[in-house]
Formats: structure tokens, sequence, C-alpha cells
């Protein structure tokens, strides 16, 4: 069974405010759009992503992802239109039609509205209407209406593909949304309980609503670590994944890679999972000499693992030589590429500690580390 979501995202949406159609205006660190598309990747097999042809970046931006474009209409019906037919070629038995200024929607309710369509041709959640209801004009009650039975419409709705391709090529005129193309087509739409969170971002106060939503579920973790190793003979020293000439060379189990192992640290100690050398017992031979890069990868996959992403690390390497400064671009660099990063998420910087300690006597090197994961 294929199924998949047409995220509608060709609005103009100004009465939000800020000047940007509002699936792009940011929200919680990404753009409204960012948020809604994430939800349903992993729960459908295509995404239809139905762009304004005035979103030029926009199209730029994605048209090299995975998610199928489509042109928007001049009517929110015909956009939907013109997701559906971009559908055509894939074999699609059930779809999701979603407005994407609803980024808060869940899981759960997707899972609803896609279990409902086992049994009905059309299926969407609402919310029952809890508040008192009233007929008024701008500034008077003119009566008051009885809230038994009503509910307050949400998205995403979900349609058996055929059916719904045939009630938008049969329907005239407007529409609310597609529940109203269906049932005027004659299909029967299971109601599935909707979410109060999986609002609708229309008026400018609503992105913070939609803020506090979504930061109820952010995990955000910090974690630091620390290492220092001795300086012994030797004719360079490897910092940060870089071999950088010196009189001296750091002594140690591994390649001794100071910087590195801090940041290794940093990345377990966010994840509360013990340090390196609980991971890579110095005791064990295997690891003698070992590069480095081993034990940061399996740092990196752990986070993965658990559902977390890393936002950026920083490292600061403390010694008064060899100067960091003109190798600090390349340790960036392959401290990003061992990470699966970009260079801008990766700070390395050194400092010395005039003169003073064990490192101001040039009797080793340390380094401090801080990284910040995020779950994803
Ligand atoms: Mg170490």
């Amino acid at each position: 069974m294929t199924t998949a979501a047409i995220i509608v995202a060709a609005g103009r949406g100004l009465r939000a405010g800020g000047g940007t159609p509002k699936q792009w205006r940011p929200l919680a660190g990404r753009r409204v759009a960012d948020w809604t598309i994430d939800q349903f990747q992993g729960q459908v097999d295509q995404i239809v992503l139905v762009l304004s042809e005035d979103d030029r970046d926009a199209w730029a931006e994605f048209e090299n992802s995975d998610l199928i474009l489509a042109k928007g209409g001049s009517d929110r019906a015909g956009s939907v239109r013109n997701g559906l037919d971009a559908l055509l070629p894939y074999g699609v038995h059930r779809v999701l039609i979603h407005d994407v200024a609803r980024p808060c929607v869940d899981l759960q309710t997707i899972q609803q509205v896609l279990e409902a369509l086992e049994i009905h041709p059309a299926a969407a959640p609402g919310l029952t209407v809890t508040d008192a209801l009233w007929t008024g004009n701008s500034s008077i009650v003119t009566g008051t209406q009885d809230r038994a039975g009503l509910f307050a419409a949400q998205t995403p709705q979900g349609f058996h593909y055929d059916a719904i391709v045939s009630a938008h090529a049969a329907h005239t005129g407007g529409a609310a949304d597609d529940v109203e193309v269906a049932r005027a087509a004659g299909l029967d739409v299971a109601i599935v309980p909707g979410n109060a969170d999986n609002i609708k971002i229309t008026r400018p106060e609503d992105f913070a609503r939609a803020e506090r939503i979504l930061g109820t579920d952010m995990d955000v973790r910090l974690g630091n670590g620390y290492d220092v190793h001795r300086f012994g003979d030797g004719d360079h020293v490897i910092l940060c994944g870089v071999k950088v000439p010196h009189d001296r060379g750091l002594q140690g189990h591994s390649d001794a890679d100071v910087g590195m192992h801090a940041v290794t640290d940093a990345i377990y100690g966010a994840l509360a999972q013990g340090d390196i050398g609980q991971h890579f017992p110095p005791s064990d031979p295997q690891w003698k000499g070992a590069a480095s890069e081993i034990f940061l990868r399996h740092a990196v996959e752990l986070a993965g693992q658990m559902g977390y992403k890393i936002s950026n690390v920083d490292c600061t390497l403390v010694c008064e030589y060899p100067k960091i400064g003109p190798h600090a671009p390349a340790m960036r660099n392959e401290m990003a590429r061992i990470m699966d990063l970009s260079a801008d998420q990766v700070s390395i910087k050194a400092t010395t500690s005039e003169r003073l300690g064990f490192t101001g006597r040039s009797e080793g090197i340390a380094s401090l580390a801080t990284a910040c994961l995020v779950k994803s």
C-alpha cells in the first residue's frame, strides 16, 4: 500500500505578518515549512510539496531533494489538484493532504488518519468544540449556537487516492477544505480525534504559540570534555586529526590526540554515556597507537543511535607551543569530516596559560571541549 502526503505550501499567508509568506518564516530555529515536512518524513512513501511559482528560492532549494514539487493553483483546491496530478506516476493508494501552516501536527494524528483509511474512503482529524458559541456582529452578541455535534476541522485529511482525484475533478466552485470536496462527491468521511496543539498558524501571535508547543519536545543536551597528554620524544603532535610538526611528541596509549579526546568525551558526556576510557579501555592492547578517529566516530554513531544530532562542538587547546592558529582551519575541516558536520559547526581555538602551570612549562597539552546535541 503506497501512501503519499501533499503539503500545500503555495499560499501567500501574509495575514501572519512579517512580510514573507508564513511557511518561510522562522519558527523555533527553523522555518515553518521545515517543521511540517519533517513530521511526514518516514511516515509516508512520497511527499509532494506544492509551491507558488513566486517562491523561486524554495524551488531551487527543494529541486534536488527527495520531495516531489508541484505548482500552486489559482486557489487552494487548484493547488491540491496539481499535487494529486504530480502523484499520478507513483501508484499511490492513500494520500494525506496537509496545510503547511500546521507545523505542530503530531505523529499520532497522522497515524490515526491512516488507520481510519483502512476502513473508510476518507478520514480527517476534528476537535470537538468546547467553548460556548455565539453569533454576533463585530461588537454585539446576536445569538447563541448549540455546539453539540460541531467539530473544528484540522489536517492532514486522508483519502483513498482514486476517490479524491475523482472528487476534485467533479468539483466546481470553492471549498473550505478537501473534506468538503469529498463529501460533495458522496464520500463518507470518518472523524478521528484532533489534537489541540495542531494549530494553524494564521495570525502573528500564533508563532509564539507554535514555538511553545514545539519547544516542549525540544531536548537539548550539553556535554563537556577535558584531557591532558604529556610531552615526550618525537618530531610532531597530532591535534584534532592534524599532524603538526613540533620538536616533541605527545605520549599516550593511542595517538594522544588530546583535542579529539576532549571532543569525544564531550559527546559521551552529553549522552551521559561515560567516557573514552570506558568504551576503549587503555588496558586493551588493540587500542595501542590507535587513530583517535575511531573513538570520535564511535561517539558520533552512538549519538545517532540514541536519536541525537550534534549541533556544534567547541574545542580549546591549551599550550605555549606549537602554535595552533595556522593549523586551526585544517583541524576544523578534519573534525567536521569525521563527525559528518559542516566546518561552521566546529570551533577549534587555542590559548596559552601565560607560562603558568604544566601547560605553561610546556610539560604537556590540555584540551577542553563542549558539545551541544539536539534530539532529532
Ligand atoms: Mg586522552
